[in-house]
């Protein structure tokens, strides 16, 4: 689990000096450790820290989460408004290859080509050409190859 690498993420961090993994990581680490969220929660991932949180509440997690506390956490300072919510719109992802929520892609359909031997020698064969990828969190799909020729 990690946290998406935006824009605000990288304005947020720029402002403290920070580099995103260390931050990514104490980020991760807070949510393992103080919150009840496991490496893959599946329920986080693609959620904005705002939205965590309130999962966290109606999971009744261990800890209260709040956003001042979670930042403060990160940060060990307060934040002002605009720092606030750039934090609240930092994105949790999965470590996997789904764009959207770092979900597992996986291969749902497969666009085949049959290869003839034009000597006759060899049997013709399927060989894949393209295929549609879903994502098994979220549901995102992509196409790769020649899918749709
Ligand atoms: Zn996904």
């Amino acid at each position: 689990m990690r946290v998406a690498k935006t824009k605000e993420f990288k304005t947020l961090v720029d402002k403290y000096g920070l580099i995103q993994e260390t931050v990514s990581d104490s980020i991760v680490k807070y949510l393992l450790e103080d919150g009840d969220f496991e490496e893959d929660g599946h329920d986080i991932w693609g959620q904005t820290i705002d939205s965590v949180i309130e999962i966290a509440e109606q999971l009744n997690c261990s800890v209260k989460f709040n956003q001042v506390g979670f930042f403060f956490n990160i940060f060990k300072t307060f934040p002002d408004d605009l720092e606030m919510e750039l934090f609240e719109s930092l994105v949790v992802i999965g470590d996997h290859d789904c764009p959207e929520c770092g979900g597992e892609m996986i291969t749902i359909d497969s666009n085949l080509e049959t290869i003839m031997d034009s000597n006759g020698v060899q049997e013709p064969y399927d060989r894949i050409i393209g295929e549609l990828k879903e994502c098994s969190n979220c549901g995102h799909q992509t196409e790769v190859g020649a899918y749709f020729d």
